[in-house]
């Protein structure tokens, strides 16, 4: 196993010249400046009294030193905390005392939360913390077990409040190298990089993989599609949420050009809808490949390299992780082929939610299984199919139905851009399938009129909404409880 701060060592001192990122604006970091400013943020770190196992909670802006502060915590061991950016105050006292940090670092425009020693990091780099970090520093390492915690994310469940993923040393180290093989990565790739850094998305999948093959990135403040398609020449691969593959599809003028010489295109986070990725590939030439993962365990599986990259599938298990499925609220394997609870089990996995035994107990099993939420069955090729989240499932007059195929359907009629399926309460059948679709001069007839002979009665919509869009987070993922709340009261009464 390389750590990810034993390969910082070696490439900064082996090839200090290699270049990490670069920003569109034309500011560079080599590999060499990697390594000297991360041991320069892990030695200001220790000064301000931070030890390792220690949290360092960050709210900032995307920018190199926010990679370098991740970076700097991992050298000395201390448990890197990124916030999402969008958080409000309340929401950040919340964070500061579930989780009591050492070291609270947010933007100089923001308001911190009280009861914790706070210094600032903005977007261009500076901010009092930078005043606080040595010239140079050549702090050696620190040298911890595989089990060591180096970072925490926070997830927010089904109920109650987020709860913190205690992140080891393997699971980032192990997850980042089989990553940069399965996806043949090499130290001549550029990620285009447009993810948020406080996310697993955007801060371990992306940066570690390159980071464990030594390429480059281009590294984008933001999505911005005019950027990131003028960018793509410079790159050889695009990581990113469904939302980017959708947003570049609104430039098809530009995309076949911009993507000619790109060697790889991957999305995760949220599903993929099939229709994006065959008018991806008919535009392009490029089959998207999809991963499936989460803040829990990283990446569990992920579409072959070589070999078909199956619209609507998220691939098979990475080498060495093994995914089950299983009866939802038992430990008991379905037969193959029917839908169930997807488990997870591996090296990848986080080991426990910060300060929460309950919770940690009814997720991770004693035996090594994480029960995912995710609801998913393998198809006849050995690839995993997700259905949707646990918490999505409807059951209506004591059946269970599977928004996603219902979904699919919808989806399939003319119009129709995309849809959301969900399940309100309902007097009469417990709960009822209710569907708000985004489309192009489609009528909610013509939706009901285009299930009747493709769906079973019980699965019909009750009810079909028009909407312009969907609501939808930072990560791209359609928020199902929004609109659960918006519909709720539909049938009361
Ligand atoms: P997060 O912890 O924010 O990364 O969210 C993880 C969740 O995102 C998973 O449990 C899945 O429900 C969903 N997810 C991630 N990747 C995919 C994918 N490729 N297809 C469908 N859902 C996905």
């Amino acid at each position: 196993m390389t750590d990810l701060a034993a390969r910082i060592d070696a490439l900064g001192a082996s090839d200090p010249g290699r270049p990490f990122l670069i920003t569109p604006a034309g500011r560079a970091v080599s590999y060499g400046d990697l390594l000297a400013e991360t041991r320069r943020f892990a030695e200001g770190l220790t000064s301000l009294g931070v030890a390792p196992g220690d949290r360092v909670t960050a709210q900032i802006e995307k920018s190199p030193e926010a990679l370098f502060l991740y970076f700097g915590c991992l050298w000395l061991g201390a448990v890197y905390m990124p916030l999402n950016t969008g958080y409000t105050p309340a929401e950040l006292d919340y964070f500061v005392s579930d989780a009591e940090p050492a070291l609270y670092i947010h933007d100089p425009a923001a308001t911190p939360p009280k009861g914790v020693r706070t210094l600032t990091l903005s977007a261009e780099g500076t901010g009092t913390l930078m005043d606080a970090l040595p010239t140079i520093s050549q702090l050696p390492r620190a040298d911890l077990p595989e089990s060591a915690q180096v970072a925490m994310l926070y997830t927010s469940g089904t109920t109650g409040r987020p709860k913190g993923a205690m992140i080891p040393r393997r699971a980032l180290a192990t997850n980042a190298a089989s990553l940069a093989a399965l996806w043949r990565f090499t130290a001549e790739d550029v990620l285009l990089h447009a993810l948020p850094v406080f996310h697993v998305h955007g801060l371990f999948v992306s940066t570690n993989t390159v980071v464990a093959a030594g390429a480059s990135m281009r590294f984008h403040a933001k999505f911005d599609a005019a950027a990131v398609l003028a960018d793509l020449p410079n790159a050889s691969v695009l990581m990113g949420v469904p939302t980017f593959y959708t947003r570049l599809l609104q430039a098809p003028d530009r995309l076949r050009d911009a993507t000619r010489t790109m060697r790889l295109f991957i999305s995760g986070s949220a599903p993929l809808l099939p229709e994006t990725h065959d008018a991806f590939a008919a535009m392009t030439g490029h089959s998207i490949l999809e991963r499936y993962g989460m803040t829990e365990t990283q990446i569990n599986t992920s579409h072959p390299y070589e070999g078909p990259r199956s619209p609507g599938t998220v691939g098979v298990p990475l080498p060495g992780v093994e995914v089950r499925i299983t009866l939802p609220e038992t430990d008991q394997p379905v037969p193959h082929g029917e839908t169930g609870m997807i488990e997870v089990r591996g090296q990848n996995l986080f080991t426990g939610y910060w300060r929460n035994a309950e919770k940690t107990a009814a997720d991770l099993r004693a035996d090594g299984w994480f029960i995912t939420g995710d609801l998913g069955h393998f198809n006849a090729d050995g690839q995993l199919v997700i259905v949707g989240r646990g918490k999505d499932l409807i059951i209506s007059g004591g059946l269970n139905i599977y928004p996603k195929e219902i979904e699919s359907e919808i989806n399939a009629i003319p119009g129709v851009i995309e849809s959301a399926v969900i399940g309100v309460p309902h007097p009469d059948f417990g709960e009822a399938v209710v569907a708000v679709v985004v489309g192009t001069d489609v009528t909610e007839a013509e939706i009901k009129a285009g299930l009747t002979d493709r769906l079973a009665r019980f699965k019909q919509p009750k009810a079909v909404f028009i909407a312009d869009d969907l609501p939808r987070n930072t990560m791209g993922k359609v928020q199902k409880a929004l609109l659960r709340d918006s519909y709720a009261q539909l049938f009361a009464g």
